[in-house]
């Protein structure tokens, strides 16, 4: 679903990313780990068709060119539209109901005029509360957005993808902030959309844990490079230690 070739993204004077090569199949759900500042952020927005990577640089997404040597392709647009994304936080329109929230998702695939003037039809709002029902919180549609804890705010921000009918789901550390039983219901929400839905996931966490318990295959980056791609059992207690050598020492 994902093809990721030689893409390096130099800001001003930090190498962010370097020559990172991954493919991700369909229906994979895959951990992307790393210490702050290794790149997780920036990958996820070039994957995601939001930010364009330098000279040698190559994304396709379904094996279409997506962006090649700092432009994007002829089909951005629509695979812009098969890309959902959430991030840690700033997901929801907080004044808004959630279920106005999650119609947001079906902008990406009506025509523009009437998205503008809110007409979503009776089919499309049955739609929404049947993906809030996926993530486990239909009972929550008709509460503003801010009223809802973090992780139901992320479940939240995961139906509205369904809504999108994205075939990605890019997951930019939604499990941060939130406490281990919330964590793990945003988790098992992502993971039950990926197994019944077939939507393949990119999620990147700071806990391996929850990689090791959500995700068969982690990609670990260390200064804008992949370092490690496989199993995520097989991740070793040293090479964790090493990864996250510099932030853990900081704290010592
Ligand atoms: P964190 O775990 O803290 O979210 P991360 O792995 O997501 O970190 P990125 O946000 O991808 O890391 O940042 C990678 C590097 O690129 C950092 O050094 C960051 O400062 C730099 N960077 C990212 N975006 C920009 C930008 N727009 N302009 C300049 N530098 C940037
Ligand atoms: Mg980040």
């Amino acid at each position: 679903a994902i093809a990721v070739e030689n893409l390096s993204k130099r800001f001003f004077r930090i190498q962010a990313l370097s020559q990172i090569g991954l493919v991700v199949k369909e229906g994979e759900m895959v951990a992307l780990i790393g210490a702050s500042g290794s790149g997780k952020s920036t990958l996820m927005r070039h994957i995601a068709g939001l930010e364009r990577g330098d000279a040698g640089s190559h994304i396709r997404i379904f094996g279409e060119t997506q962006q090649r040597d700092g432009k994007f392709g002829a089909n951005m647009r629509a695979l812009r539209g098969k890309t959902g994304v959430i991030f840690q936080q700033f997901n929801l329109a907080a004044r808004l109901p959630v279920i106005t929230n999650v119609l947001v998702g079906v902008l990406g695939r009506i025509p523009a005029w009437r998205g503008t003037l809110g007409l979503f039809t009776r089919a499309e709002k049955e739609d929404a509360i049947a993906a809030l029902s996926r993530v486990g919180i239909a009972e929550r549609a008709w509460q503003r957005a801010s009223t809802l804890s973090g992780g139901q705010q992320q479940r939240a921000a995961i139906a509205r993808t369904l809504m999108q009918r994205s075939k990605i789901l890019l997951a930019d550390e939604p499990i941060a902030s939130l406490d281990p039983a919330s964590a793990r219901r945003v988790m098992d929400a992502l993971a039950n959309i990926n197994s019944s839905d077939g939507i393949t996931v990119l999620v990147s966490l700071h806990q391996v844990e929850y990689a090791r318990v959500y995700c068969p295959r982690t990609v670990a980056l260390r200064e804008g490079r992949v370092v490690y791609d496989g199993p995520s059992d097989a991740l070793t207690d040293a090479f964790l230690t090493e990864l996250y050598g510099a932030a853990s020492e900081e704290l010592v």
